[in-house]
């Protein structure tokens, strides 16, 4: 286990962590300026593929937040940069939002639009998603193609407490007839980081993954063998933490508590 002081690279959930909704969570923006003064580097990490980098950039500057493109990553991003790495030649199908399909396509990852020639499927949050899509991803499964998916969320909030099932409901849906479960790169698998970690080329054992949600934020540190942050400022209580099996590095009541560590030396 790292301490917090030496940690490097800081990936950050957002929701629950350093913001609720349109409110930057106390000791938010002290914690993000003093990793930038100490010239460390944060990134917040989501796994909402619907939406494009720029949607988060402006999202995080209008809490007040410094961001630029480099400090965001997405489900999208670590499918294009995870496919362009480890399946150079695969002819991609995506059903996903035309936002996901130019986020692929700009790693150099071959897509073939409606399909033809296809070798590959890659699922999204596809909140443009049409009965043709559906058709043409069944077909592609049931000729063996191979299948990923951004993340394995099974719903998507919105506002006024509702839901819409998100890319994990979809992926359920298409193994209802084909009988066929992606990979899914999103938090909790360790893709996201393995794809940070070569791109940034910090060492893992100075990258710490923080974040609200147990089982997905924590875990995903764990299964990539990084220091792990559990803030208790949104989603799981300290009892959820208790009698979970997933076990952080760090249990803190906030984002406050990790600007205070890295000050701390220089009282
Ligand atoms: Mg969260």
């Amino acid at each position: 286990m790292t301490p917090l002081k030496d940690i490097r690279l800081f990936l950050l959930d957002m929701d629950g962590t350093v913001n609720l909704g349109f409110d930057p969570i106390d000791g938010a923006r002290e914690f993000l300026e003093t990793v930038r003064a100490q010239g460390k580097q944060y990134i917040f990490l989501t796994n909402n593929s619907s939406r494009n980098a720029d949607d988060y950039v402006e999202k995080m500057r209008r809490l007040g937040f410094f961001c630029d493109r480099e400090n965001v990553f997405t489900s999208g991003m670590a499918a294009g940069l995870y496919l362009r790495h480890e399946k150079p030649d695969a002819r991609v199908y995506v059903c996903g939002t035309r936002s996901l399909v130019r986020e692929v396509r700009a790693y150099g990852v071959t897509v073939c639009e409606d399909g033809a020639g296809a070798d590959t499927v890659l699922l999204g949050y596809d909140t443009e998603l049409d009965y043709g899509k559906i058709r043409t991803v069944c077909d592609l499964l049931d000729g063996g193609a191979d299948y990923y998916a951004t993340n394995c969320d099974m719903v998507c909030p919105i506002e006024g407490g509702r839901y819409l099932p998100d890319c994990g409901s979809f992926a359920d849906m298409f193994e209802n007839a084909t009988h066929r479960r992606p990979r899914f790169l999103g938090k909790p698998d360790r893709t996201m980081i393995d794809v940070i970690a070569r791109h940034t080329g910090v060492p893992y054992e100075q990258i710490a993954m923080v974040g609200d949600r147990i089982y997905t934020d924590v875990k995903t540190g764990v299964n990539a063998g990084v220091t792990s942050v559990l803030v208790l400022s949104g989603e799981t209580t300290a009892e959820d933490c208790r009698r979970s099996d997933v076990r952080p590095d760090y249990v803190l009541q906030s984002v406050k508590e990790i600007y205070e560590a890295l000050t701390e030396e220089s009282l």
